[in-house]
């Protein structure tokens, strides 16, 4: 099942989506539900729109964290000249960094090197704490894509990573949450972020050095988890710059793409 999060006009609601791609007899829908299937039981409220009238936001908003995972992968560890951490490397972003797909991205005055990072995101179904291996299947709602979107320049020059990650719309999540797959799926599932139409990253999340369950497990055994918690799972190789008019888009295989536009305020 396809979770979005979208308006007509009025307030945002949740709603399942169906593709036409998929063998349906209608175009592209969202159909609406009474409220948000994160947190509470929903049912459908039998209105649908077509997708195209819809317009999508971020399908979640992360009640209190995004956790971020640093070098997760070691070509990109290589790329940025680090070593590959041997225990994720974590932080967090602010949840006012997340905006939804084709909101743009605001490039900060104070900046002078952006970049983009295509991501796995995870969902957090359940509040949770001290999770073990075999029960991350259960606390995981379901997928997304994110543009863990960077300040490269302020990483270097500040020790911790709070403004270069926190920007407000650093975090694109959506195009919607994808609720049927298995860890074992998301697992080697390939990753693709092109720029204004050039590819730039394309990489199975089978490079994670540290998986979908060894980062909830350890993520999980310092910090309590609630439902709408996002985990970004870290950036392939290929990572590079974003300029003001740049149109970034993050596909990931089974779950859809993430468009947005690169803006100057
Ligand atoms: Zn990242």
């Amino acid at each position: 099942m396809r979770i979005a999060r979208f308006s007509t006009g009025g307030d945002p609601a949740f709603g399942i989506v169906e593709l036409a791609a998929d063998g349906g007899k209608y175009p592209d829908t969202v159909s609406t539900l009474t409220g948000d299937p994160i947190s509470m039981p929903v049912q459908l409220t039998g209105e649908r729109h077509e997708l195209d009238v819809a317009r999508l936001l971020a399908p979640v908003i992360p009640r209190s964290k995004v956790v971020g995972v640093g070098r997760n992968y070691a070509a990109h560890a290589a790329e940025m000249g680090h070593e590959a951490p041997a225990s994720p490397l974590l932080f967090f972003k602010p949840n006012t960094s997340v905006i939804g797909p084709e909101e743009p991205i605001i490039y900060p005055d104070p900046v002078s090197e952006l970049a983009y990072e295509g991501e796995l995101a995870l969902v957090i179904g359940r509040i949770c704490r001290d999770i073990p291996a075999e029960r991350v299947d259960e606390v995981i709602f379901g997928y997304t894509v994110a543009n863990d979107v960077t300040a490269r320049d302020l990483q270097r020059t500040d020790d911790q990573w709070a403004r270069a990650k926190g920007y407000d719309t650093f975090c694109p999540l959506g195009p919607w949450i994808t609720t049927h797959q298995s860890v074992e799926e998301m697992g080697d599932v390939m990753i693709t972020t092109t720029v204004d139409g050039q590819q730039r990253q394309h990489d199975s999340s089978s490079l994670m050095l540290h998986g979908i369950v060894e980062l909830v497990v350890y993520i999980s055994a310092f910090t309590t988890l609630l439902p709408g918690d996002v985990i970004l799972t870290g950036t392939p190789a290929g990572v590079g710059e974003l300029l003001p008019g740049h149109e970034v888009s993050v596909t990931v295989d089974g779950i859809g793409t993430l468009t947005n536009t690169v803006i100057r305020k």
